[in-house]
């Protein structure tokens, strides 16, 4: 028997994969398929021997893009696979073996997570298929998130939509603000305390944690709460819904708006990409200028409004594709937040970035901490996978 496991995230137009073997030295085996379902599908990554590939998966669905990954990784010695499931609700706290009841409990919060859910279980259902003496494993993007405090977690309506519906804040993001939490825990001198941590990805959120322990994050009952993300619109007036559906908009186009086409890209009117957007800003592009403004000001809001739920704070980590590279919004949101004492060290801000992990403030003692973590989802998804074959034991 191996002793690498299998990561599968399959989200709701892509599957991404990686193997990731016992020894954090020895190199990962990842790829993508992307754009599943249309003519522009394709699959790549890098291969067992650490070459590139690319290959078209033309009209593939999702199971097709699944067989044709496994088939790539026939020859790899598997302990178990663990599967990235976004939405475990109140049921799922932590990890759990995969079993016909926890699927059925994955389908049956189909309602809270309707693009997620189902695109999570064909992985699941593919993989048996192919491997079925393997262990499986499910890891919850929500499970971190289950010890906030009610005062966080429940939002201002009537209690029996919580009590039967089970609407509440149930937080996305759980295997990056675990890793990246327990990181600057480990890499810090102020080991235990209560950070700040903001993933900025394509999906964007921020969380609160006090020793070890979420306490409070900015997503909600759905991903779309919160921060500006890509094509995300985080916090918006409640209202917005009602007063849209009066002018005539229909609930699936009103869902489609925020989901698709606001965030950055709405802001802008160009891109959904940070990267496409400081460019264009740096030539004077009035769309792409405000974008970042909004980013970067409601992400300070957020990050302020979170420190609500830390007796003290410690620091505030950067992780995602923009966290972890964009060395301007992160200059923009710690200035931003000028009563929290923090200061940015330039030169190591500017320096940490393309995948580099470090500390980026002044180094002041009497001072919150600045830290760069690049996030490991996939290395998160593997110990904990591993972590639970070894208690079953
Ligand atoms: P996902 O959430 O899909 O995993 P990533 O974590 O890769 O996404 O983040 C994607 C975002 O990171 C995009 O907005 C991209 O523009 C941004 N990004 C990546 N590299 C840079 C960079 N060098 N400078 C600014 N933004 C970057």
């Amino acid at each position: 028997m191996g002793n690498s496991i299998l990561v599968i995230n399959c989200g709701s137009s892509s599957v991404k994969y990686a193997v990731v073997p016992n020894d954090p030295a020895k190199p990962r085996i990842a790829g993508l398929a992307e754009r599943l379902g249309g003519n522009e599908a394709r699959l790549k990554g890098i291969d067992t021997h650490g070459t590139p590939f690319s290959c078209s998966l033309e009209g593939a669905n999702h199971l097709e893009a699944m067989r044709a990954i496994l088939e790539r990784l026939a020859d790899q010695p598997l302990l178990a696979v663990g599967h990235r499931i976004v939405h475990g609700g109140e049921r799922f706290t932590k990890a759990a073996s995969i079993t016909p009841a926890v699927l059925r409990a994955i389908e049956s919060m189909t309602e809270l997570a309707p693009l997620h859910n189902p695109a999570n279980l064909v992985g699941v259902q593919a993989t048996q298929a192919l491997y079925p003496g393997l262990p499986q494993v499910a890891v919850f993007d929500t499970a971190f998130h289950q010890t906030l405090p009610p005062k966080a977690y429940r939002y201002a309506i009537p209690i029996r939509l919580y009590r039967q519906q089970g609407i509440r804040r149930y937080g996305f993001h759980g295997s990056s603000h675990a890793y990246v939490s327990q990181r600057v825990d480990s890499l810090s001198e102020r080991s235990h305390g209560g950070w700040l941590i903001a993933h900025l990805g394509n999906g964007c959120s921020t969380c609160a944690v006090w020793q070890g322990k979420s306490v409070d994050t900015s997503m909600g009952l759905t991903p779309l709460e919160g921060v500006v993300m890509g094509t995300r619109s985080g916090d918006v007036d409640p209202g917005l819904h009602a007063h849209l559906g009066r002018l005539g908009w229909r609930l699936e186009a009103i869902d489609n708006l925020l989901n698709k086409q606001s965030g950055l890209l709405g802001l802008s009117g160009l891109s959904n990409d940070m990267r496409t957007l400081e460019q264009a800003a740096s030539e004077h592009h009035e769309g792409a200028t405000l974008a970042i403004d909004v980013f970067c000001y409601r992400l300070a809001k957020s990050l302020a409004a979170l420190s609500c739920a830390l007796p003290r704070l410690d620091g505030i980590a950067f992780t995602g594709g923009i966290g972890e590279n964009a060395s301007a919004v992160r200059t923009r949101v710690i200035e931003s937040l000028p009563h929290f004492g923090l200061r940015l060290a330039g030169k190591a801000n500017t320096n940490t970035v393309g995948g580099k992990e470090g500390r980026i403030d002044t180094g002041d003692a009497e001072r919150p901490e600045i830290w760069v973590i690049p996030t490991d989802e996939e290395g998160r998804i593997a110990e904990e996978t591993r972590r639970l074959l070894e208690k079953n034991q």
